[in-house]
């Protein structure tokens, strides 16, 4: 269902004042410790907005992409971080249009009530990095299940997550006609596999992601748990990319907000050489600028979203709204800690926090190089450089 404008914004309102109960020192107290926001989760969750994209016929909200976005943007407008759980929207892209009714049935209506988490996507793996289609891990059909081995990277939230779609490869890659032929998707219950050939090492990284390696070393996953056709996992992948490209788009707006507001508000208060810092065009400048690279690509994040909603092909506006938010989130970040001075590296000020987490939005899940590459070759005919 398409949203209108005043359903977008009392959904923004309701977003906002969930977010409100979860002060910065929350956020900061996490961040300091790496340890994962259960409780805002779950209060997405209870509230409905992680499940907003699941039909009402499952026990979702049944809206639309708009939805999703003015949710996630709003969360991050907040000062919070999203990416605990944003996955939960973006794997819907493939959930909805590929598993079969029975597993549909199977899982939706726990998503929707918060007793499972679909929060795992496991696609990247460390010897194959941006080139999926070298991905090592392998799945053995014997009898009636599927027999894993191998190992993926940086899957995000995997000791948070029930479930994870995995993918993996089926046919060896000499034997298939096109390299991106013979990769599938399943659909793990990692409850049920931990400790029985899966297992889960976290990484610590400059941010507080929650993300891990996953290894598989002769997991077995029930022959049902395979998503869609054999072979066409690549194919669903990508399906499910313009999606997320337009969230993560949304959640760069949001954060570019934030940092604005923030910059704005303490370019007024703060009082040096007698006036106020922002009294100065060496400060109001770089936030002006900031904002309107802002508003630049918060068109095309809507642009997109609406094509995507008509079911309209979206694929250069999905990508370049997640590159265009993503570099006008690093600008506003840029900007908002040189307008805070020294204060900006202060944890207090949280500042810090969310310009080490917007930054993350121009290497994964798509990094800038690949983005212009898509351009060049797709909408500018350019040769295909790789
Ligand atoms: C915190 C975090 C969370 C993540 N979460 C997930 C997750 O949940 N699930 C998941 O599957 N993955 C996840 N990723 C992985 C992410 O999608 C990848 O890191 C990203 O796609 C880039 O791949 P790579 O790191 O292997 O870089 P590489 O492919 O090694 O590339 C390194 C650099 O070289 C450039 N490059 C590579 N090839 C070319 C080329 N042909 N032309 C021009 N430039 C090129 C890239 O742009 C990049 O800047 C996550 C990553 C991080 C850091």
């Amino acid at each position: 269902m398409s949203a209108r404008d005043q359903d977008l914004r009392e959904i923004r309102d309701a977003v906002a004042k969930l977010c409100a109960s979860f002060p910065m020192e929350y956020w900061r107290a996490l961040d300091r410790e790496r340890k994962y926001p259960t409780e805002f989760v779950r209060a997405l969750t209870a509230a409905g907005w992680l499940s907003c994209l699941i039909p009402e016929s499952y026990g979702g909200a049944g809206l639309g992409l708009r939805a999703a976005a003015a949710v996630l943007e709003e969360v991050q407008k907040s000062g919070a971080n999203g990416a605990a759980c944003h996955a939960q929207m973006y794997t819907m892209g493939t959930v909805l249009r590929h598993c079969s009714e029975a597993q549909k049935r199977a899982i939706l209506p726990k998503l929707a009530s918060g007793e499972l988490r679909l929060q795992a996507f496991g696609v990247t793996e460390p010897t194959a990095g941006t080139d999926t289609s070298s991905i090592r891990t392998a799945a053995v059909r014997k009898g009636d299940r599927w027999v894993v081995n191998g190992q993926k990277v940086w899957t995000s939230r995997a000791e948070h997550s029930d479930l994870m779609l995995l993918l993996a490869r089926t046919t060896p890659r000499e034997q298939v006609a096109k390299r991106t032929d013979g990769l599938s998707i399943f659909l793990v219950d990692m409850k049920a596999a931990l400790g029985k050939g899966l297992s889960i090492r976290p990484i610590r990284t400059m941010i507080n992601h929650a993300t891990t390696e996953v290894f598989f070393e002769d997991l077995e996953i029930p022959a049902d748990n395979l998503v869609g056709e054999e072979g066409k996992g690549f194919r669903y992948v990508l399906d499910g990319m313009n999606a997320e490209r337009i969230l993560i788009g949304a959640e760069c707006i949001g954060d570019a907000k934030w940092f604005i507001e923030r910059a704005s508000a303490y370019a007024r208060e703060r009082r040096v050489f007698g006036r106020p810092i922002g009294q100065n065009q060496g400060v109001q400048f770089p936030i002006a600028r900031a904002y309107m690279a802002m508003r630049a690509a918060e068109l095309m994040v809507e642009r997109a979203a609406a094509l995507y909603e008509e079911g309209a092909p979206c694929g250069p506006e999905a990508n370049m709204a997640k590159q265009l938010a993503a570099e006008a989130s690093w600008q506003a970040g840029d900007m908002c800690l040189q307008t805070h001075g020294g204060f900006g590296f202060a944890e207090e000020y949280d500042v810090e926090r969310k310009f080490r987490e917007t930054r993350l939005y121009q290497v994964a899940p798509v990094s800038t190089n690949l983005v212009l590459c898509y351009l060049a070759e797709h909408v500018l005919e350019l040769p295909r450089s790789y």
